[in-house]
C-alpha cells in the first residue's frame, strides 16, 4: 500500500507528509526556491550555529549588482577572486562546521581593494566587513 500524498501548498506536487512536514507544508522544490536553494537540514544547521541572521544578509549581498568597472586589471581580479570568495562564504554557510577561516579572503579582498574606486569600492569594503563579522562571530 502506498502511503498517502499531500499536495504541496505552492505547485501541484505530491509529496510525502514527512517531506511536507520537513519543508512546511511545500515540496523540496518549492521549498529550495523560497530559501536560496537550501535545504531544510542546512536551514536548521544554520540556527544551530545562530547563524540565520548573516545568511539573510549574504542572500541580500548576493542580490546586488557588481558595480561596473572599466579597467581591464580591475575586471581580471574580480572575475578571478569574486567568484572563489563568494563561494567560501556561501559554502561556509551551507556546509561550514566550526569557525569560518577568512584570512585567505582578506588578502584577496585588500588586493581588489587596492585597485578600485567608488561604488566598486564600497562594494569590496561591504564584503569584506562581511567577511571580518563572519570570522568573528563564529571564533571558538
Ligand atoms: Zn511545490
Amino acid at each position: 500500500m502506498k502511503s498517502e500524498r499531500v499536495k504541496c501548498n505552492t505547485c501541484e506536487s505530491l509529496v510525502l507528509p514527512s517531506t511536507f512536514e520537513k519543508c512546511d507544508g511545500l515540496c523540496m522544490q518549492c521549498f529550495m526556491k523560497e530559501n536560496s536553494g537550501y535545504r531544510p537540514s542546512e536551514l536548521s544547521s544554520l540556527k544551530e550555529r545562530g547563524l540565520c541572521l548573516y545568511f539573510e544578509r549574504w542572500n541580500e549581498f548576493r542580490n546586488k549588482r557588481v558595480p561596473s568597472k572599466k579597467d581591464g586589471e580591475t575586471i581580471i581580479k574580480l572575475s578571478h577572486y569574486l567568484p572563489v570568495i563568494q563561494a567560501s562564504i556561501s559554502g561556509f554557510l551551507r556546509f561550514g562546521e566550526g569557525s569560518f577561516d577568512g584570512q585567505k579572503n582578506i588578502e584577496w579582498l585588500n588586493q581588489l581593494m587596492s585597485c578600485s574606486e567608488g561604488s566598486l569600492n564600497l562594494y569590496i569594503q561591504e564584503l569584506e566587513a562581511f567577511n571580518q563579522e563572519l570570522v568573528d562571530a563564529t571564533k571558538t
